[in-house]
């Protein structure tokens, strides 16, 4: 672990431009199915390599939570387990990653998931002179994610993920990383996740193939203990191995 650095290469100019030094920072994107364990893992990665974790959903259900222009239209869309438009989801998550943090690298959780989505974040990133780095694919069989997700608890504070018997919180209700309250997201019913996991097979798997063929993609096994798989994920990290 203490093999992750963001410090610049030896060979990098004595003054770097901006983008120069966003090339030596951390641009990945962590995908896999509904309850694949994105959210539990992102944050902890992100972490340890010291750059943000921009999670869709969490800023979906912000903007649902805070009542903003979008907020309700949004809320349709997670309800019924449907992808929200990519036009709104695009603005949304590139507004996100434009703030000096995400200028200064990203894990992404849950977005791209739809080709649109993909292309669109090529284009972003082509014209600030910046690539996506890596995409890893957290790959668990379906029969263990409705389990997943039906026991799943999250933080109203930190967006932490906990489950009942998996991951329990030391205290019950109560989130072990800020004290924040624990909370069930109501898309997380079986009927509604298994729409989720239809819209997945559907949507996002040819996302995985566009950037398999690009050679960009790593599949890591999200079927074992957490620290296993997020020990998995630093491996996958591009900068252990550049
Ligand atoms: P995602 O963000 O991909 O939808 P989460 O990270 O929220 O998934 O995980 C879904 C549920 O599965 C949560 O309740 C979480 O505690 C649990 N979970 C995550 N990773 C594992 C794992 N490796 N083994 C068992 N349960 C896990
Ligand atoms: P999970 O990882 O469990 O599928 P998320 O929190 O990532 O859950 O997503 C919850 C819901 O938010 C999705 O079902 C969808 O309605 C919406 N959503 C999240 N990310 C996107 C995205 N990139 N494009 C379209 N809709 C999204
Ligand atoms: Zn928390």
């Amino acid at each position: 672990m203490d093999a992750i650095r963001l410090s610049a290469p030896a060979s990098a100019p004595a003054a770097p431009t901006i983008a120069s030094v966003r090339d030596d920072r951390v641009q990945v994107v962590l995908m896999g199915p509904p309850g694949a364990g994105k959210g539990t893992q992102a944050g902890t990665v992100a972490d340890l390599v010291g750059v943000v974790h921009v999670a869709s959903g969490d800023l979906f259900r912000e903007s649902v939570k805070n009542g903003n222009e979008y907020g309700l239209q949004i809320k349709e869309y997670m309800d019924s387990g449907k992808l929200v438009p990519d036009d709104l989801t695009v603005k949304m998550v590139v507004a996100r990653l434009d703030e000096p943090d995400g200028l200064a690298g990203f894990i992404l959780d849950g977005f791209p998931r739809s080709l649109g989505q993909a292309r669109a974040l090529d284009e972003m990133l082509e014209r600030e002179g910046r690539r996506l780095e890596r995409v890893i694919n957290i790959d668990v069989p379906e029969e263990t994610l409705l389990a997943r997700l039906s026991g799943r608890w999250l933080c109203s504070e930190c967006h932490a993920s906990y489950h009942t018997v998996y991951n329990p919180p030391r205290v019950a209700g109560v989130c072990d990383r800020c004290g924040g309250a624990l909370y069930q997201r109501e898309d997380d019913t079986l009927e509604t996740a298994r729409d989720r996991l239809a819209v997945y097979r559907k949507e996002t798997v040819p996302v995985l193939d566009y950037y398999r063929d690009r050679g960009i993609l790593v599949d890591v096994d999200g079927d074992q203990p957490i620290d296993e798989v997020t020990r998995a994920l630093y491996d996958a990290l591009p900068l252990l191995s550049a």
